[in-house]
Formats: structure tokens, C-alpha cells, sequence
């Protein structure tokens, strides 16, 4: 794939990153819930399929690879924040 492609396909992505959090604002889940939002999604990704729904399949792609990124998001930010609750004495 060249990477004008490749770039294109993640400023796809990111665009729909922005539209989740703009639709859903910042998510904090825990692991259980985001493997079921994802589970939804590709989900959506297998009903595309069975309908023979090209357009669909490849919108949901792009939203599984997208709320994928917003579940890592998610754990970045607890990390960081259990880094800074840490205090070494
Ligand atoms: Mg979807």
C-alpha cells in the first residue's frame, strides 16, 4: 500500500474519532464495556458482510478501528493517572 493511501485511511479514522467525541464526549469504560462496544461494532462489520453491503462494510471498519483507538485512548489515560496518583516516599 503506498503510504498516500495509508494516510488517507487513518485521516479517515481520526475524523471519525473526532465525530465519537464530539457525539459522545471523552468515554472512560472499563475493559468489559469497550470489548462490548467493539463487539457492536464489528457486529455491524458481520451484518454489512451478510447483506453484501460494501459501503456499510467499509464505514465499519473504519468505526471498529476508530472506537478501538478511543478504548486505547481510554487506557493511556488511566495510566497516566495512576502514574500521578503514585507518591514514592
Ligand atoms: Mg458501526
Amino acid at each position: 500500500m503506498s503510504s498516500r493511501k495509508l494516510v488517507s485511511i487513518l485521516s479517515e479514522i481520526i475524523e471519525e474519532r473526532n465525530k465519537q467525541d464530539l457525539k459522545w464526549g471523552v468515554q472512560d469504560h472499563d475493559p468489559l464495556k469497550w470489548n462490548a462496544i467493539l463487539g457492536e461494532e464489528f457486529g455491524e462489520v458481520s451484518k454489512s458482510i451478510l447483506e453484501n453491503n460494501s459501503y456499510n462494510y467499509r464505514e465499519e471498519l473504519i468505526q471498529v478501528a476508530s472506537v478501538a483507538i478511543a478504548a486505547i485512548e481510554c487506557h493511556d489515560r488511566k495510566i497516566e493517572a495512576a502514574k500521578e496518583s503514585y507518591l514514592p516516599r
